[in-house]
C-alpha cells in the first residue's frame, strides 16, 4: 500500500500477510466509520424503518387474511414489532462490539510492531506521509519527530495505516437503540389502523398507509444512495405489495383450517 523509499532496502521482519490484513482493516474501518457520520446515521435510520415496514405489513396482513378479529391482529403486529426491533438491536450490538474488538486487536499488533522494530516503522511512516503528498525530506523530518514520541507514533500509525480513529469511543449501545427505534417506527405504521378499527376497513387502511410509507421511505433511500428516487420508491413499493399479497393469501388459505 506504500511505495518504498529509494534508500530503504526493505522493511525487514514484517510478515508478508500484514499488508493485506492492514489493507482489509482500512476498508472495514472506513466503511463502518462512515456510518457514524450524520448523513449515514440518517440513512441507516431510513433503511431500518423500511425493514420494519416491510416486515410488519406482511405480518399484519398475513394475520388479517385469516380474519381473526382486530385484537389478534393488534397482538401479532405488536409482537412482530418488538421481536424485529429487539433482533435488529441485538444484531447491531454484536456487530459493533465485534468491530471494536477487532480494532483493538489491530492497534495492539501495531503497538508491538512499533516496540519490536521502530526503525522499520519509522520508514513506513515516512512512506505513508509521502504517499499523502509530503516531499521526501519533509516526510522524513516529520516521521522522525513523530516517531520519537511513542503515543504520537502509535496514533499516527493507527490512523494512517489502519484507518482507525483511536479516540472513537465504542457506540454499540447507541447504535442498538437507534436501530430499535428506526425498525419500530416503520413497523408501527401498518399496525396503526388496528387500534381504531377492524375488518376490511383496517385492512384497506393498512394497505394505503403501507403503500404511501413504502413510496416515501423508498424515495428517501434513493435520495441517500443517489440511485434515483423514483426507481427506489417503485422498488420499495413493489417489495411491500408482493410481500403483503403473499402473506395475505397464505393467511386467507390457512386461516379457516387453523382457526
Ligand atoms: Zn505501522
Amino acid at each position: 500500500m506504500t511505495e518504498p523509499e529509494p534508500e530503504s532496502p526493505s522493511t525487514g521482519p514484517e510478515p508478508p500477510g500484514l499488508k493485506g490484513r492492514a489493507a482489509n482493516a482500512v476498508g472495514r474501518r472506513q466503511r463502518s466509520r462512515h456510518r457514524d457520520v450524520g448523513g449515514n446515521a440518517a440513512r441507516a435510520a431510513v433503511l431500518g424503518a423500511g425493514d420494519g415496514l416491510l416486515t410488519n405489513i406482511s405480518l399484519v396482513l398475513g394475520v388479517a387474511g385469516a380474519n381473526p378479529g382486530a385484537g389478534a391482529v393488534r397482538l401479532a403486529g405488536l409482537a412482530g414489532l418488538l421481536a424485529g426491533a429487539f433482533s435488529m438491536a441485538a444484531g447491531e450490538l454484536v456487530s459493533v462490539r465485534a468491530q471494536d474488538e477487532l480494532a483493538q486487536r489491530e492497534i495492539e499488533v501495531e503497538r508491538s510492531e512499533l516496540e519490536e522494530d521502530p526503525k522499520a516503522e519509522r520508514r513506513e511512516l515516512t512512506s505513508m506521509l509521502r504517499v499523502r503528498g509530503l516531499p521526501a525530506e519533509e516526510a522524513r523530518t516529520v516521521s522522525h519527530i513523530i516517531s520519537a514520541y511513542p503515543a504520537a507514533a502509535l496514533d499516527a500509525h493507527v490512523r494512517l495505516e489502519l484507518g482507525i480513529d483511536p479516540t472513537r469511543s465504542g457506540s454499540a449501545r447507541q447504535a442498538a437503540v437507534a436501530s430499535f427505534i428506526s425498525f419500530a417506527s416503520g413497523a408501527v405504521l401498518p399496525l396503526l389502523p388496528w387500534f381504531f378499527i377492524g375488518g376490511t376497513g383496517a385492512i384497506v387502511a393498512s394497505i394505503i398507509i403501507g403503500a404511501v410509507a413504502a413510496l416515501l421511505l423508498g424515495g428517501a433511500i434513493g435520495a441517500f444512495t443517489g440511485r434515483g428516487i423514483v426507481r427506489t420508491a417503485r422498488r420499495q413499493l413493489t417489495a411491500a405489495v408482493v410481500a403483503a399479497a403473499v402473506t395475505f393469501g397464505v393467511g386467507r388459505l390457512l386461516g379457516p383450517q387453523t382457526g
